[in-house]
């Protein structure tokens, strides 16, 4: 039997791995927009290669992010890549020690 824990089983393992305990650090990552989900114009940018971005602000954060809250601004239409983020993911515990 492998000790080696699933990836979708680190954030009950460990509570402390929630959306609510972090400074929504994955919304520093780059974020691609690869499908059409009403993202406002306002916070899209086009990178130099020609693809289009979400926009981010000097402080590194993503301009759709409320900085108050920490929460996403545009949930409801937010862009493909960040409905697939996943919370307790690597990527996710990789943002969270950064
Ligand atoms: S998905 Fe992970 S990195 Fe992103 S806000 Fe939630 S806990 Fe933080
Ligand atoms: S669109 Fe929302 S969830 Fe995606 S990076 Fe920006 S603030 Fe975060």
């Amino acid at each position: 039997m492998s000790d080696l824990i699933p990836i979708e089983d680190i954030s009950e393992i460990n509570p402390d791995v929630t959306c609510s305990t972090c400074r929504a650090n994955c919304c520093k990552l780059e974020v691609m927009l690869i499908t059409e989900t009403g993202v406002p114009p306002r916070y899209i940018k086009t990178d130099k290669w020609g693809s289009e971005v979400m926009l981010r602000l000097d402080d590194g954060w993503c301009a759709a992010l409320d900085r108050d809250t920490h929460m996403c601004s545009i949930y409801e239409v937010r862009p493909l890549i960040c409905r697939e983020f996943e919370m307790g993911s690597f990527e996710c515990i990789e943002e969270r020690n950064d």
